[in-house]
């Protein structure tokens, strides 16, 4: 009887341990579950997770724009996460999309329920406050999006009492304030709106970078972009603070489409031309 009620406590005691080990696993799992914490390693979080989760524009053409008929979302910025998909993954497909706007992108990141944001998105002193960027990826800078036949011809054009239409969280709402003090500046919660605002009339020029204005251009030949480029826009793929192992993850990605000429034909494939050297 004694043996048995001894032989019977080691087996508790090895059962409890054993389940003391698995919960442990467990809570590690969670932990891991949410995008990119930072401190963690953030590509060990992906790789368990098998899927990237990429932030990118909805309404961007030429960088990212839905197909309303395939559900498709298509553009620059969309190959570009693909090949950081196939880099972390071994898969372009192991990847899903998220739409961001130039106001919820850095909000979408920070509460983890993107790996990444790779939407037009210009690398700023001010952002990265609060983000890091990967090295520059495509370099844009910001111009106007007038009617054609309108008096505007460029930024010099542009003065107190005209109104000027942008994208809310958008450094170009920021920069044209600053260039023409007093200018009125109508804000929408993404290009779209934005454009659709311009086709209405409510406003003398639609401001961003010249890239995406092309897009636009290309959408309604009534449409054109005006003057040099007033700003430089240096586009960076934007991952929580700390997160260094994915900014690494994702340069080494850029630095092998370089080497490969693979971003050559992405940036041809989008821009019709090839990049300045
Ligand atoms: N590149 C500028 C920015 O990051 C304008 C384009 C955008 O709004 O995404 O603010």
């Amino acid at each position: 009887m004694k043996k048995s009620w001894k032989l019977l406590s080691a087996m508790m005691i090895v059962m409890l341990l054993i389940l003391a080990g698995c919960g442990n696993d467990s809570n590690n799992a969670g932990s891991n579950a949410s995008a990119g914490e930072s401190g963690s390693d953030g590509v060990a979080t992906i790789k368990e997770r098998g899927k990237l989760l990429v932030g990118v524009k909805y309404d961007t053409k030429l960088f990212g724009l839905k197909d309303p008929s395939s559900g498709n979302v298509e553009g620059f910025d969309i190959d570009i996460s693909k090949a950081i998909a196939k880099h972390i993954l071994g898969d372009e497909n192991a990847i899903e999309l998220k739409e961001v706007t130039s106001k919820t992108r850095i909000p979408m990141l920070n509460n983890g329920e993107i790996d990444m944001v790779v939407a037009t998105m210009t690398i700023t002193e001010e952002r990265k406050k609060e983000v890091d960027f990967s090295d520059v990826y495509f370099q844009a800078g910001q111009s106007l999006l007038v009617k054609k036949g309108s008096p505007i011809k460029g930024i010099d054009d542009i003065t107190k009492d005209s109104t000027v239409l942008g994208s809310k969280g958008s450094t170009s709402v920021k920069n044209i304030k600053e260039k023409v003090p007093g200018v009125t500046v109508l804000e929408f919660d993404n290009y779209q709106d934005a454009f659709n605002a311009l086709k209405t009339g409510k406003g003398d020029a639609l401001t961003t970078d010249d890239a995406i204005l092309y897009g636009m251009a290309a959408q309604d030949p009534n449409y054109e972009v005006v003057g040099e480029p007033f700003t430089d826009e240096p586009y960076g793929i934007a991952v929580q603070k700390g997160n260094s192992a994915v900014v690494k993850a994702i340069n080494d990605t850029l630095a092998e489409l370089k080497s490969s000429g693979e971003y050559d034909k992405i940036y041809e494939k989008w821009i019709g031309k090839a990049p300045a050297k």
